[in-house]
């Protein structure tokens, strides 16, 4: 099967820009996924395996407890807790990877860094309309995952035969995260290609899952139990639902940053329902409130998040963010539900 992705020159350049770089530093957007996370160490790996000395991973903020088990997540700097070692890195890189956003925006306070960088770029994602000023651009919304197209990348560099363990765990998590464990986003033959392909260098699958997926505190079960016991509210004629999760809530239920992760896929269960949203208030910023959009089918869930949410995202899966109280933005949910009838 080939799975390429790149021209011969672009091929050729991107070989150039990593050959020549002594200082790399590996962004990726705020509240990093598995996918982020994924794609970040696998390329920074891969990156070191191949004789670069200098690389860092730099992420705005923390990212969720089930991912701490990947290889390299020790040296991981946070924007948030190590400011200025993340900043001057970011300044002394002469290449930039931008890994899984399309636009600077989503590294929050990274962002002027980054756009101002003089470093060479080049943009791995797969989010619609990227908007990074990029040397080299490996833009695929078709793409399951960043983490594919880091895979590809690394075959089509050659990589492939040394890659090790530290690369392919990662890749594959992020491939996993993405889909839900391959359960949407994910028909595509290319992906099973990949998966017989990292099953090779000895990955264990079904442990990466249970690490990802079976690793909630008890807290978190019992925070899911209550949000769809207590909060869910469903609009049958609608096909949708959605739950609100409140600063009370999270305190009641010893929150961690994490435990809200894969919530809103739940109401997706129910028979026939076509579209979920959660309504999260920020633990910190009292009128911030944190949306989180996931579809079936062809609910362009994307289109509801930028026009009533100030976000955006994959056709199936959106976010955005909302700045009122908990009671209005309810009202816009219920109003955009009625208007994206399905
Ligand atoms: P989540 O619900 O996990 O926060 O986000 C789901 C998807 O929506 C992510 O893959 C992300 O790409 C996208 N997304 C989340 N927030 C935003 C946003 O503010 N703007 C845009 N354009 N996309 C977002
Ligand atoms: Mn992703």
């Amino acid at each position: 099967m080939n799975i390429n992705l790149l021209t011969e020159v672009e091929v050729e350049s991107l070989n150039r820009l990593i050959d020549e770089a002594n200082h790399i530093a590996i962004h990726t957007h705020r509240s990093p996924d598995g996918d982020a996370i994924g794609s970040t160490l696998g390329m920074a790996n891969y990156l070191k395996q191949r004789g670069k000395e200098d690389v860092k991973v730099i992420v705005p903020d923390m990212f969720p407890n089930f991912l701490q088990w990947l290889p390299g997540t020790m040296d991981i700097l946070r924007h948030d807790k190590k400011k200025e070692e993340a900043e001057a890195a970011t300044r002394n890189a002469d290449l930039l990877l931008c890994l899984d956003f399309n636009d600077a925006s989503r590294t929050a306070e990274l962002e002027p860094l980054i756009t101002e960088s003089t470093a060479h770029k080049v943009l791995i994602d797969h989010h619609l309309n990227p908007t990074v000023d990029a040397d080299i651009s490996v833009s695929h919304p078709e793409a399951c995952s960043t983490c594919e197209l880091v895979f590809r990348l690394i075959w089509q560099l050659g990589g492939f035969e040394e890659m090790d363990k530290d690369v392919a765990v990662p890749i594959y998590c992020g491939m996993m995260t993405d889909t839900g464990g391959f359960t949407y986003n994910s028909n595509r033959p290319e992906i099973f290609f990949i998966i017989s392909q990292l099953l090779t260098k000895g990955i264990n699958k079904d442990k990466i899952y249970r690490n990802v997926f079976n690793n909630y505190s008890l807290w978190r079960l019992r925070l899911m139990g209550y949000v769809m016991y207590t909060k869910l509210n469903v609009f049958a004629e609608y096909h949708a639902a959605y739950f609100t999760l409140t600063r009370r809530d999270m305190k009641h239920f010893h929150f961690m940053k994490g435990d809200a992760e894969g919530l809103v896929n739940m109401p997706l269960q129910i028979k026939g329902m076509k579209l979920s949203i959660s309504l999260r208030e920020d633990t910190e910023k009292p009128d911030t409130i944190w949306v989180s959009l996931r579809s079936v089918d062809d609910f362009p869930c994307n289109k509801m998040a930028e026009k009533y949410f100030n976000g955006g995202g994959h056709l199936n899966a959106s976010g955005g963010h909302l700045n009122c109280t908990m009671d209005e933005a309810e009202m816009l949910v219920n109003k955009a539900i009625r208007e994206f009838r399905w």
